[in-house]
């Protein structure tokens, strides 16, 4: 088949995850989902215990989050935490979030753009799609910037917790806006002739970007960082496993209140409590390094509940950064 030219709706397919191979990983992850609830993984207390604990950073700045609103879904339980029935269901959403620093404004997880089931998803091989795919009202991230009166100008830079599509979507609708990603993170979803599972390339295309290194001391539990002000208030943790370069966001927003900015290190708060990973389907299609991921979740729930997560798909962690 000829190779053609990207439009700006005729995405690309040639950097599309090939379909055979995600057909037979999801077979294999549907027929572990039926044993999530037999076979849970048991606690590495050892690990967990072993855990040194580099405490927080000493701020001189704070900054403000923001969430923008979103539509949230009831979704099964066992669909979400692994081996987890109760509640029968928990609720899922794509939350974006704005963070305001005294010299810059930028996004958290721009997670979709206008039209994103014609402009997006048709990149990603089914039956991933399929699974994936927000309802028809959910609301893109310039409708929430225009709904909360911010000009789409006083964005300074994106900053996803990781590039999956749907979190770097929204981007699409923002084709002026830098983003800052790791240097790993970007290697893995850009280095490849055909994108990992999960990635779509369409909003990462053609866009100023900046890579960071994870260059600084232990934060916390987490072994590297990268204070992106250099004044401890916005300090990248390492949280790799469910994608290489997946990060943490930590924020200071002032007086000792911290938010740490989980990405999908674990999609909802359940996981951290029950110190449980992604269910196999669809979490093994999503997870890079499963084993890596469950590192992770041990040092998110070594943290005891002492600062707030907010896994950007938990809608009732962001309840409360939500404008009102
Ligand atoms: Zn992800």
């Amino acid at each position: 088949m000829p190779r053609t030219t990207p439009t700006a709706d005729a995405p690309d397919l040639s950097s599309r995850t090939p379909r055979l191979p995600v057909v037979a990983r999801s077979v294999g992850a549907a027929a572990a989902l039926l044993l999530d609830g037999i076979r849970p993984d048991r606690p590495d207390e050892a690990f967990r215990s072993s855990l040194p604990d580099a405490g927080l950073p000493e701020p001189s700045a704070a900054v403000t989050l923001t969430a923008f609103a979103q539509v949230a879904r009831p979704v099964p339980t066992f669909a979400i935490v692994r081996g987890v029935r109760k509640p029968a269901r928990v609720l899922s959403s794509m939350t974006s979030f704005l963070v305001r620093h005294p010299s810059a404004t930028f996004l958290i997880d721009p997670a979709i753009c206008d039209g994103v089931r014609d402009r997006v998803l048709p990149q990603l091989p089914q039956p991933m799609r399929a699974v994936v795919t927000p309802p028809a009202d959910v609301i893109s991230v310039t409708g929430s910037l225009d709904d909360l009166g911010i000009p789409p100008e006083d964005i300074d830079f994106a900053l996803p917790t990781h590039l999956h599509w749907d979190h770097v979507a929204g981007l699409v609708d923002l084709p002026q806006i830098p983003i800052r990603t790791s240097r790993a993170e970007w290697e893995w979803a850009m280095g490849t002739a055909r994108a990992p599972l999960g990635v779509v390339r369409r909003p990462l295309e053609n866009r100023a970007v900046t890579l960071y290194e994870l260059d600084g001391p232990p934060v916390l539990t987490f072994e590297r960082s990268h204070d992106l002000f250099g004044d401890g208030s916005v300090v990248l943790v390492d949280m790799a496993g469910h994608t290489p370069g997946s990060v943490g966001v930590l924020l200071h927003l002032g007086e000792g209140d911290w938010a740490l900015m989980a990405g999908d290190a674990v999609w909802h708060l359940l996981q951290v409590e029950k110190v449980r990973p992604t269910a196999s389907f669809p979490g093994r299609l999503t997870d890079a390094d499963r084993a890596g991921a469950m590192r992770t979740l041990r040092r998110l729930a070594a943290l005891d509940g002492r600062i707030a997560i907010v896994p950007t798909h938990d809608p009732d962690a962001a309840a409360r950064y939500l404008r009102r």
